[in-house]
């Protein structure tokens, strides 16, 4: 295998590892942990699996923790009174929704709920309109973390090709602004619309794929030497483990790993990134809000 793998589980770690001395610093010193709340609608397994991700990941740091798992039948105006009454909690710095939601919910109108300043995900629409912004609010936690990731391995975005396949709101879309209007790449966002996708990827010095196709991405796709960053994850349906699936990136990582000189591993690489995002985001607003 040519390419350096993009360890994002090491960097979460590392991460996490300087949280905790920082939220050590700030009990020391008098003054109170930051605290995450998460909402779980109904019992996805894996929605279950992210959420208890992130509730290990604050028991690590030294946060507080509030989970509340709600059944699939909450109608939206009861969710909607829960998030009010998370907002005027003065002891709870961040609050989550885990997505999907149930289909009667709009998970629109529930994420816009959270106060900005409690929105660790960047979900709102203020937090997402304040990307474009010197002094943005709380950055989207998926997109932060791909961002922090490169950093971390001194890979050059400046001036570079960016081809961000994805446009949803939660990755696509925030990651190719990011990296077009933070990081000054030259970025080219491809989507289900896209006219031969590949001629647009093989172009990419950074490859960053969201679509949920597992496999998507040849390696006839790629570049000589280009960094991919796969955000993909998707259960295949297996007989071959007890589990009864396996994990899949949008990335065929066999391929692929022979011909990019970096790559991201799915598990392993962006969603370990996306939970420390979620970690130094609450970390962020807990220093804000009680103006440490
Ligand atoms: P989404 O369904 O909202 O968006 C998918 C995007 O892919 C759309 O823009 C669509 O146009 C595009 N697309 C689909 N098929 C395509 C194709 N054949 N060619 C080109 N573009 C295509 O999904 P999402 O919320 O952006 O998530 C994408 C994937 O990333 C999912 O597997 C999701 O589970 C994963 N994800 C991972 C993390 C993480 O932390 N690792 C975070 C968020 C999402």
């Amino acid at each position: 295998m040519a390419a350096t793998i993009l360890d994002g589980r090491k960097v979460a770690d590392d991460i996490k590892n300087e949280i905790a001395e920082e939220v050590a610093i700030l009990k020391k010193n008098g003054h109170k942990a930051p605290h995450l709340a998460a909402i779980l609608v109904g019992d996805d397994g894996a929605s279950q699996t992210y959420v208890n991700n992130k509730i290990k990941a604050c028991k690590k740091v030294g946060f507080e923790y509030t989970l509340l798992n709600f059944p699939e039948t909450i109608s939206e105006a009861k969710l909607m009174t829960e998030i009010d009454r998370i907002n005027l909690d003065n002891d709870i710095d961040g609050l989550i929704v885990q997505l999907p939601l149930p289909a009667h919910i709009s998970a629109a109108k529930v994420t816009d709920k959270i106060l900005p300043h409690k929105d660790v995900d960047g979900f709102t629409n203020e937090n997402y309109g304040r990307i474009t912004s010197k002094n943005p609010g709380l950055l989207p936690a998926t997109p932060f973390g791909i961002v922090e990731l490169l950093k971390r391995y001194k890979i050059d975005i400046k001036g570079k090709h960016c081809v961000m396949v994805g446009n949803s709101r939660t990755v696509g879309a925030p990651m190719s602004t990011i990296m077009a209007y933070h990081e000054l790449a030259t970025v080219t966002v491809c989507h289900i619309h896209t006219q031969d996708l590949a001629s647009h990827t093989r172009q990419a010095d950074i490859l960053i794929v969201a679509t949920g196709k597992p496999s998507l991405i040849k390696a006839d796709m790629v570049k000589d030497g280009a960094a991919v960053v796969d955000v993909g994850i998707t259960r295949i349906t297996t007989s071959e483990n007890t589990r009864g699936y396996v994990l899949s990136g949008d990335v065929d990582f066999e391929e692929v790993a022979e011909k990019a000189s970096f790559i991201t591993p799915v598990p392993g690489g962006v969603g370990p990134m996306t939970i420390a995002s979620l970690l130094l985001n609450t970390l962020k607003t807990t220093k804000a809000n009680h103006t440490i």
